[in-house]
């Protein structure tokens, strides 16, 4: 698969029209990424994971492709709201729910719902009663990057025990859902979550509970430094446990990263360099309060195009705020690299911009949509060339 990646050439002119630091937003490599899932997991419904990257236009787009979404706060089901998108489409996703995520899903017809606990039981009955439930369980999976049943998930021995529960409670109890931890580059994770709950499903059904939602979470990965999954042959083969083990039951996705990860380029440029300590220092205008903010959210290791070619040596790398945390890498392999350079981060549009923060008066780095602005970009292009 090809993933968006901009040229020297729209770099520079990118560059010098909108200034740096700049996020560019490609559309189209969106709607690519939700297709790939749609496509090889047929018949699925597609939870955008909010999350993950929730820049307006990215909702207008899924939603426009028809897509649903699975939100985690007050403010999420807010925004989502006022862009027009059916409460319908929505699952509140998030096991512990605030007292003001209640009141605004009441508000605003948010009616699906997960939870993994007791105490949320009675919250949910209360809130919104009669909703529509989901019991999170947890789920193991050593190969994923960001764990996070450490965090979320109902011990499978408690399952059924916490679904009659919400069921007396007076809740809709409609299914499973389950997270194998983000960045999930293999299936097992997936295929054993799914034995699990059928096996959950059929106890549930002995005791008169028919589940009719199971949702797989989302998990789906992106290409790494050194790996570049193959996500379609990965759904595929999710898709066909799903179908063996589930034929009869509506099924929920909820991709975060794999939709937005590859669908944004960060340009940077070098703002200082210097040697401390017999090691190369270089200072960005985007840094772990901005954009790299997935470095120590995500335990992410991003790549750095510099476009130059040379002996490599071992730098770091800082961002511009006056705080010594922000440093984003240190040791990084790269070409010498001056004041000025532009440096082009692809894959860099999931858990970036949604984390970063206006920390020492920086504004977030400004997000512009290429295929908004390809066209102008492409006549400063053939007007560089012609002169
Ligand atoms: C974060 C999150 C997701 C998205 O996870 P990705 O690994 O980005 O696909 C999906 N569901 C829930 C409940 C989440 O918290």
């Amino acid at each position: 698969m090809k993933y968006f990646r901009l040229s020297q050439a729209a770099v520079k002119a990118l560059a010098d029209s909108y200034g740096t630091p700049l996020l560019v937003l490609s559309l189209e490599q969106i709607e690519r990424n939700y297709n790939l899932l749609a496509e090889n997991m047929p018949g699925v419904k597609i939870y955008y994971a909010v999350k993950a990257n929730p820049d307006e236009r990215i909702v207008r787009k899924l939603s426009s492709l028809g897509g649903y979404f699975d939100v985690a706060s007050d403010g999420e089901m807010r925004m989502l709201h006022h862009l027009g998108i059916d409460a319908e489409r929505l699952v509140y996703a998030n096991p512990v729910k605030t007292v003001n995520g209640l009141k605004v899903a009441c508000e605003t017809g948010v009616n699906k719902f997960t939870f993994d606990s007791e105490s949320e039981i009675s919250k949910m009955a209360a809130a919104v009663p009669g909703g529509t439930v989901l019991l999170r369980i947890r789920v193991d999976n050593p190969r994923a990057l960001v764990d996070l049943n450490k965090k979320f998930g109902a011990h499978p021995e408690e399952a059924l025990e916490l679904l009659l529960k919400a069921q007396a409670a007076g809740l809709d109890v409609a299914g499973l859902c389950f997270h194998v931890g983000s960045q999930s580059t293999g299936t097992e994770a997936y295929l054993e979550a799914l034995s699990l709950c059928r096996r959950l499903f059929d106890a549930a059904n002995k005791q008169g509970l028919n589940l009719r939602i199971l949702d797989i979470g989302g998990g789906f990965p992106i290409p790494t430094l050194t790996e570049e999954p193959d996500v379609a042959a990965m759904a595929a083969g999710i898709y066909k446990a799903v179908k063996q083990y589930f034929p009869d039951t509506e099924i929920w996705a909820e991709p975060g990263r794999h939709i937005c990860g590859t669908a944004v380029n960060l340009i940077t440029q070098v703002i200082g360099t210097t040697v401390r300590n017999n090691q190369q220092w270089y200072f960005l205008d985007d840094g772990l309060y901005g954009t790299f903010s997935g470095v120590i959210f995500d335990h992410w290791d991003f790549e750095l195009e510099t476009f130059k070619t040379g002996k490599r040596i071992q730098a770091t790398f800082a961002g511009p705020s006056c705080d010594s945390l922000d440093v984003m890498f240190r040791d990084k392999l790269t070409v010498a690299l001056e004041i000025g350079d532009l440096i082009l981060v692809p894959n860099c549009g999931a858990y970036t911009s949604a984390s970063a923060t206006v920390f020492n008066g920086f504004a977030k780095t400004q997000i512009v949509v290429w295929e908004d602005i390809y066209g102008e970009i492409m006549a400063k292009l053939e007007l560089a060339t012609a002169g």
